[in-house]
């Protein structure tokens, strides 16, 4: 465990509450510490109120924040003394103790306090610090984990048994402390859940929690269950992007709308699924309940989604009755899947959240491993775990955060990415929700967007091996393919029929419409397994309707690709795909209008690059922007019962009205 404090960077932290920023900062640095918004801190401070009345402040993380980029606004002010009284109570119902803590905060636009608010007011140290340390929820997560953290720690830290997080654990936490704390005590140690430590400073309450954490692991390592054997050279399965598209279909199914899952062929996850005891050790529960409400409470293993969600009912009607109110479930697909072919795949409803469940899971795999090596993985009983899954105050935290964006959980594929529509395109579609993946041949393809719902990938589509290739590498990192969007083209230089080469004729129609058949050919049998329906647009042209002198290679081309995209609209409808083909025209700002096309195009109009710019009936100039936007209604709900229509964009074209 390594201690992360810097005096040089300490030093720019001045005063209780910037040090407090800075050393919540450092737990957050530290994955194996918390992950995800998970962990909480706080900080005491005497102030002067409005009527100059001096009176202690509790700075409390606050709700919606993560310790590694919180902020001074991240963490709520609260009274004290108020929190203290309350923690006099004998009872206090979360929804109320929520409203208590809002209404006692001194910053009315200061988020809501974690609800380990009042455990935090009843510690008497200045300073507070909480973390779900691997190790920690590692050795309580086993039969007899007490016993080995009272080995550990000695009178260090008072132990708590597990509680689940709100008022009650409050209040045992306190009495346990003033019944057990003593000159040594720099800490506590929840049982299932994580660990405290505290201090008049905030760089000895941060070293204390490192220290603690550090014995922790180091009993581990005595006990050969830190330091985890590598994976040994697995085989990947070979896995064809149908059945991936497949699982995802049937788990979208489950969860009432569409949903993102990665999976990889890293061995970590493929060799925890292959592990003869996997249906025993990953079944017993989340490592601590504060990731039970991302992961949901169990894994699903293999690929039967109908006995999953059976199970999964099963476990809430056995429990539910029992709950102190009736509640709902959300959905019952899993968030988690480990399969002995596919290894461990992660179910968000975006990217992001995708994300955030492998990186829960990956440490889960730790956890598990390790308490498997001191002698079993061994979660809270599920009744426990039912009553964090189903708390009020989670699920308003899941319900929370309004209408999703219109393509949330789905997956789009656009060629020609890196410029002009293609990438104009990409833009509509990720502002709109979807995951996208970006084809192109320029490399700059890769880094278009550094976020988490984009993927681009450099690949020549006139290439059939790469791009069936490309297509498995999107479908392994998103889990399917919902929208297509065929944009890439070559524009060859003007040139009439009579000195029109066949080489560029071939390459011309390769690259505008061979590649295309190729592409639609392989996508769809994955767009049929779209849960909202498979939908495709073609980038078509003006050319198509009214070509021009020179163009004859791109015209055919165009026309061409036209043709196939009518009869995909017969073929595929009863599938549930729909094809619509939008046919742009004056858009300057790709590619393809090198200055030369530019002016050749205009030669042969005999106009101006000016006039030629501006050639359609409404004289506006279309840009790539325009077309993106339309192109990505079509995906849309306002095109839902629209197939094989053509759609100009042009600005209005006598020869195409
Ligand atoms: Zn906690």
């Amino acid at each position: 465990m390594k201690n992360l404090w810097n005096e040089q960077e300490a030093k720019q932290f001045s005063g209780d509450l910037n040090l407090r920023v800075y050393t919540s900062r450092l737990l957050g640095r530290d994955k194996s510490l918390v992950l995800h918004g998970g962990g909480n801190t706080s900080v005491k401070i005497i102030e002067k109120n409005i009527l100059g009345e001096e009176e202690t402040i509790l700075y409390v993380k606050g709700s919606g924040w993560d310790l590694e980029t919180i902020e001074a606004a991240g963490l709520s002010p609260v009274r004290l003394s108020h929190l203290l009284k309350l923690s006099e109570l004998d009872a206090l119902p979360d929804p109320q103790m929520v409203n208590e803590l809002k209404t006692h905060m001194t910053v009315a636009s200061a988020p809501t306090p974690s609800v380990e608010a009042i455990l935090h007011a009843t510690l008497p140290f200045k300073y507070v610090d909480h973390t779900h340390a691997d190790a920690i929820v590692s050795i309580t997560n086993t039969a007899n984990g007490q016993q080995r953290i009272e080995e550990i720690y000695g009178d260090s830290v008072v132990v708590i048994p597990y509680v689940m997080p709100g008022f009650d654990l409050a209040r045992i936490c306190a009495e346990r402390f003033k019944k057990y704390a003593n000159e040594n005590t720099i800490g506590m140690v929840l049982m299932n859940h994580g660990i405290f430590s505290f201090a008049e400073t905030a760089k000895e309450s941060y070293d204390r929690m490192i220290d603690l954490v550090g014995r922790a692991e180091e009993y581990l390592n005595s006990q050969q269950a830190w330091e985890l054997p590598a994976p040994g050279a697995i085989e990947s399965s070979a896995v064809n992007s149908v059945e991936i598209a497949s699982l995802r279909r049937d788990i979208s199914e489950a969860a009432g709308c569409p949903m993102l899952m990665t999976s990889s062929d890293e061995s970590r996850g493929l060799d925890f699924a292959r592990r003869n005891d996997i249906s025993t050790i990953s079944q017993q529960g989340p490592a601590t309940p504060d990731h039970v409400i991302r992961t949901k409470r169990l894994p699903m293993l293999g690929r039967d989604v109908a006995a999953y969600v059976k199970e999964y009912q099963q476990y809430f009607d056995d429990l539910a009755p029992q709950a102190k109110e009736k509640k709902t479930i959300l959905d019952r697909a899993p968030r988690v899947v480990l399969d002995p072919d596919l290894g461990l795949c992660c179910v968000g409803r975006s990217a992001k959240d995708a994300a955030i469940i492998n990186d829960i899971y990956q440490h889960t795999m730790d956890v598990i491993l390790r308490a498997t090596t001191l002698g079993g993985f061994r979660a809270l009983p599920a009744r426990d775990i039912f009553d964090v899954e189903y708390w009020d105050l989670e699920q308003a935290k899941l319900k929370k955060g309004g209408q999703p964006p219109p393509f949330a959980g789905e997956i789009a594929l656009v060629t020609g990415a890196a410029s002009g529509i293609g990438k104009a395109t990409v833009s509509s579609l990720l502002q709109r929700g979807a995951a996208v993946i970006g084809l192109d041949l320029d490399p700059a393809i890769e880094s278009l967007h550094e976020r988490k719902d984009y993927f681009g990938i450099c690949c020549d589509i006139s290439d059939e091996q790469q791009l069936e290739a490309a297509i498995t590498q999107g479908v392994r990192h998103f889990g399917g393919l919902d929208i297509l969007v065929l944009n890439a083209g070559i524009f060859p230089a003007s040139k009439r029929i009579h000195e029109l080469s066949s080489e560029i004729w071939r390459k011309t129609l390769n690259i505008n419409l061979d590649a295309n058949l190729v592409l639609m050919r392989t996508a769809h049998p994955l767009l049929k397994l779209a849960p909202s329906g498979g939908r495709v647009v073609i980038i078509g042209s003006k050319n198509v309707t009214a070509p021009g002198p020179g163009a004859a290679a791109y015209s055919a081309s165009k026309a061409a690709l036209n043709q196939l995209a009518r009869v995909a609209a017969l073929e595929w409808g009863p599938d549930n795909i729909r094809i619509n083909t939008v046919h742009p025209d004056c858009v300057f700002d790709t590619a393809i209008w090198t200055d030369e096309v530019l002016q050749a195009r205009a030669r042969n109009y005999g106009l101006t690059v000016e006039e030629y710019k501006k050639k359609n009936i409404m004289k506006v100039e279309v840009t790539s922007h325009d077309v993106a936007e339309l192109v990505t209604e079509m995906c849309g709900p306002l095109f839902a019962k629209t197939t094989g229509a053509q759609l100009p964009i042009d600005g209005g074209n006598e020869r195409v009205i």
